[in-house]
């Protein structure tokens, strides 16, 4: 018989820009499987988590079962991963980060799930239907100011179609309002902090140096608040900045291409595999990209939909193990044999 039995106490790392949704991916399937959990959640944003383990506190679940802390983050997770009551990490975060707690809990004999960052390509055919794909990677790519791990990030279009994509995904851009997230009205709040910024600042003179065309936004807005504008640019060369790191920002990076070949060629040439979108009427093309694009989740002809349950996670340098599924509770179990002969 096959024995399932909770892997123990966790550990759990959380970023700032996903607050509570990331938390209660965590929780939810570690109370499920029997674990308890200890929150690392981010210094920045500490109201959200705070408030869903008050929750928990509420609804009667027992002392112990989880906890919440704040503090350096180095500090909590060279104390947390070694020691020897905590049987699994799970982090979220930045594939930096995610190598360094991955190595360290890989010295220490420990289970892991690493949900790391993206660079999600997008692949529009000749044959997409450019309003929906303007539409559905339009409004992933601006929810949440491009902050998402799954945001799209490098268009790839098709030369026939690449003019009318670009001018109506500009025209999209254009349009949204940018404010205050609490104000009716608005589409698009702010950058998480001043260094996402400079950050900013940093991909666009890169990209522009490097030749790209400016469609829509490209700077701060006012001198309040970390407010960026909708930006889209045109014909960006491979080597720009924005085409390799992470943008993490309201950014639609465009290239043209002539072969599907060259666009899977492409959208698997960074060592990230989180998400991937792709617009095509044909059925031929959408089993050919959900075969070859190397990416942890790919939604065809449509918005971004993680749901409980499909397992949400990455491969390649975006991590390892799933967040939603059965696949969720099984990285909370320990699975043993045991045979047994009747005598
Ligand atoms: P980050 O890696 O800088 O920080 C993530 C969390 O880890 C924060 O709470 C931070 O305080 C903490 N941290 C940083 N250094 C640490 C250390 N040495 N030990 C322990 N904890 C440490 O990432 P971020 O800027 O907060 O979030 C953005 C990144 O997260 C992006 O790369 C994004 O793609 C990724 N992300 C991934 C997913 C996913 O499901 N794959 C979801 C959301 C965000």
């Amino acid at each position: 018989m096959v024995l399932k039995d909770p892997v123990g106490p966790v550990a759990a790392f959380t970023p700032g820009t996903s607050r509570s949704t990331v938390v209660v991916r965590k929780v939810g399937a570690a109370l499920a499987a029997g674990c308890s959990m200890l929150v690392k959640a981010p210094e920045e944003t500490p109201a959200g988590p705070a408030a869903l383990v008050k929750a928990f506190a509420d609804a009667g679940l027992p002392p112990g079962v989880l906890g919440l802390v704040y503090g350096d983050p180095a500090e909590i997770s060279s104390y947390l991963i070694p020691h020897p009551v905590i049987r699994k990490i799970t982090f979220t975060g930045s594939t930096p980060v995610g190598k360094q707690l991955a190595a360290l809990a890989g010295k220490h004999m420990k289970r892991v799930t690493m949900e790391l960052g993206g660079h999600a390509p997008v692949i529009i055919a000749e044959d997409a239907d450019i309003a929906l794909a303007v539409k559905s990677a339009g409004a992933a790519k601006f929810r949440n100011a491009g902050q998402v791990c799954i945001s799209p990030t490098r268009f790839l279009v098709h030369e026939s179609i690449r003019n009318d994509f670009a001018q109506a995904l500009a025209k999209y851009a254009t349009g949204l309002k940018v404010g205050d997230g609490l104000a009716e009205g608005t589409q698009m709040g702010p950058l998480a902090n001043p260094r996402r910024l400079t950050a900013m600042t940093e991909f666009h003179e890169d990209a522009v140096k490097h030749g790209a065309q400016v469609l829509a936004g490209g700077k701060r807005i006012g001198d309040a608040g970390n407010f960026w504008e909708p930006t889209v640019l045109m014909d960006v060369p491979l080597e720009a900045k924005v085409f390799n790191d992470e943008p993490f920002g309201p950014v639609a990076a465009i290239r043209a291409f002539n072969t599907l070949d060259e666009a899977i060629a492409e959208a698997n040439r960074l060592s990230f595999g989180l998400a991937g979108y792709a617009f095509t009427k044909s059925l031929k093309n959408a089993d050919l990209l959900s075969r070859k694009v190397e990416v942890g989740m790919l939604w065809i002809n449509m918005p971004a939909m993680p749901s409980a349950e499909m397992p949400f996670g990455g491969i390649k340098d975006s991590g390892y193990g799933s967040e939603g599924g059965p696949e969720a509770l099984e990285a909370y179990l320990n699975a043993r044999s045991v045979a047994v002969m009747n005598v």
